[in-house]
C-alpha cells in the first residue's frame, strides 16, 4: 500500500484534479479530469494519464451542483479510484499568499482565516480557491491539506521588483508587485538543470504564454522580476486581458463613460487581449489560421509586448543565458517561438527552425549564445511534490 496525493485547482466555475500515487521517491499521476458549469450545466470527466476516458458524468441543464455538490462527488470518486493507496493529503492552487506565503503551508482554521485576508487582492480567484479548503476542513477535518501558492516563486524579488512608485502607506497597505504563474516558474526552475545546466545556474528568461501569460526573469534558480504585478492582469497581453495599462486609461473611461469598477473590471479581464484586439477570438490557434487583418495584429501586438518586456528581463537580469517557452501557446506554437526568438536576435538567440518545428526541447541554434527550450510545465506535479515533502516533514503532528 503506498500514499496518494490529490491535487485541486478551484475556478468560479470549475474544479480541475489530480491524483497521484507515490512510489518511492516519484510521484506518478494516476488520473486528472474536472468538473465543470458548477452552476449552470455541470459535466464531470475523469481521464487516465494517457488521456482514455476514465469516468463521466452530467447532472441536467440549470443544475446548481456548486462547490460544495462538486467536491462531494470529487472526493467519493476519488476515494474509490485509490486502489488500496491511503489518501495522504490534498494539496490546493490558491493564486495568493500575498507577501507573507513565501512557501507552501499546512492549512487549518486559522491559516484560512489569513488567506481570506487576501480576497481584495485577487477576488476573481481567492474566494474560489478557499472553498474547497473551507469545506474539507469542515467536512473531514483529519484530512491534511496543504496550500501551495502562485505568488510565492517572486518573493524572492528584490525589494525595488516589488515596488510601486506609490506613497508608503499604500505599500505597507499590500498595494505591491506579487507576480503571478509561480507554480509553473518553479516547476520549470526544478527540471532546468537537466536540460541546461549553465542556464540552470545562470540568467533565464521564462515565458509562461497560456490564456494567462506572463514572463518571468531567473537568476541562478531565484525569480528576480515578473511581468505581472498586482494582479494577473498586468503585463502581456493575454486570451481576454489587456496586460500593462497606462493607469490613465482607468481614470479616462471613469470620467468620460462613466464606468465603474465592474465594469472596468469586466472590460479588462474578459473583453481585452487577444479577443478584444481581434475582435474574433481568445484562442492563439484561431487567430494564427486566420487571414484576417484584426487576427493578424492581435498576435502582431501579443509578440511586441513580449519583444519589449524580454529586452526589460534581461536587462533586470544584467544579462541572459536562456529563453524558455512553456504553457499551452509555448509548448505548443512553433510559429510563437519562431518570432519571438528572431526578434530577440539582438540578444544573442539563434534558432534551430527544424527543431523548433518538431517541438523541441532545445530549439535554439547549436552556435546560440542564449540557449532556447521549449520545456512543457506542470503546475500540478509541483502541487503534489510540496504537498509530500510538507506532510513528510509535519507528520508528527498528523494525528
Ligand atoms: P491556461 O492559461 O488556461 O492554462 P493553456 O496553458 O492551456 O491555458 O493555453 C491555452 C492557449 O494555448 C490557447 O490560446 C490555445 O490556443 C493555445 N494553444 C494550444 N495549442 C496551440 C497550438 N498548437 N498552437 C498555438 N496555440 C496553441
Amino acid at each position: 500500500m503506498g500514499e496518494a496525493i490529490v491535487v485541486l485547482n478551484a475556478g468560479s466555475s470549475s474544479i480541475k484534479f489530480s491524483l497521484f500515487a507515490a512510489r518511492g521517491e516519484e510521484l506518478s499521476l494516476s488520473l486528472r479530469g474536472q468538473i465543470e458549469g458548477l452552476y449552470t450545466a455541470p459535466h464531470f470527466v475523469a481521464k487516465a494519464p494517457d488521456g482514455r476516458q476514465k469516468a463521466e458524468k452530467s447532472w441536467g441543464e440549470g443544475t446548481k451542483l456548486g462547490h460544495e455538490g462538486a467536491l462531494e462527488h470529487l472526493v467519493a470518486y476519488l476515494r474509490g479510484e485509490l486502489a488500496g493507496d491511503q489518501l495522504a493529503g490534498v494539496g490546493h492552487r490558491v493564486v495568493h499568499g500575498g507577501m507573507q506565503y513565501t512557501r507552501p503551508v499546512r492549512v487549518d482554521a486559522a491559516v484560512v482565516k489569513a488567506l481570506e485576508k487576501f480576497v481584495p487582492l485577487a477576488p476573481l480567484h481567492q474566494p474560489h480557491n478557499l472553498a474547497p479548503i473551507r469545506l474539507l476542513l469542515e467536512r473531514q477535518p483529519a484530512l491534511p491539506q496543504v496550500a501551495c501558492f502562485d505568488t510565492s516563486f517572486h518573493r524572492s524579488n528584490p525589494d525595488l521588483a516589488q515596488r510601486f512608485a506609490l506613497p508608503e502607506r499604500l505599500h505597507r497597505e499590500g498595494v505591491q508587485r506579487y507576480g503571478f504563474h509561480g507554480l509553473s516558474y518553479e516547476y520549470i526552475t526544478s527540471v532546468l538543470p537537466k536540460y541546461d545546466a549553465r542556464a540552470a545556474a545562470g540568467k533565464t528568461v521564462v515565458l509562461h504564454l497560456g490564456n494567462g501569460s506572463s514572463m518571468c526573469a531567473i537568476d541562478a534558480g531565484r525569480g528576480v522580476a515578473s511581468t505581472m504585478g498586482f494582479t494577473a492582469v498586468d503585463g502581456l497581453p493575454m486570451g481576454t486581458r489587456c496586460g500593462a495599462l497606462d493607469p490613465g486609461v482607468v481614470l479616462y473611461l471613469m470620467d468620460q463613460h462613466g464606468m465603474h469598477a465592474r465594469a472596468i473590471e469586466k472590460l479588462i479581464y474578459q473583453e481585452s487581449g487577444l479577443l478584444g484586439v481581434s475582435g474574433i477570438s481568445s484562442d492563439m490557434r484561431t487567430l494564427l489560421a486566420s487571414a484576417e487583418p484584426r487576427a493578424r495584429l492581435a498576435v502582431d501586438l501579443y509578440l511586441y509586448r513580449i519583444r519589449r518586456e524580454l529586452g526589460s528581463l534581461a536587462a533586470a537580469l544584467g544579462g541572459l543565458d536562456a529563453i524558455v517557452f512553456t504553457a499551452g501557446i509555448g509548448e505548443n506554437s512553433a510559429e510563437i517561438r519562431a518570432r519571438v526568438l528572431r526578434d530577440a536576435a539582438w540578444l544573442g538567440a539563434e534558432l534551430d527552425a527544424a527543431a523548433n518545428e518538431k517541438g523541441g526541447p532545445r530549439i535554439g541554434a547549436a552556435s546560440s549564445r542564449v540557449s532556447a527550450w521549449a520545456i512543457p510545465t506542470n503546475e500540478e506535479l509541483m502541487i503534489a511534490r510540496h504537498t509530500r515533502s510538507l506532510l513528510a516533514t509535519t507528520k508528527e503532528t498528523v494525528s
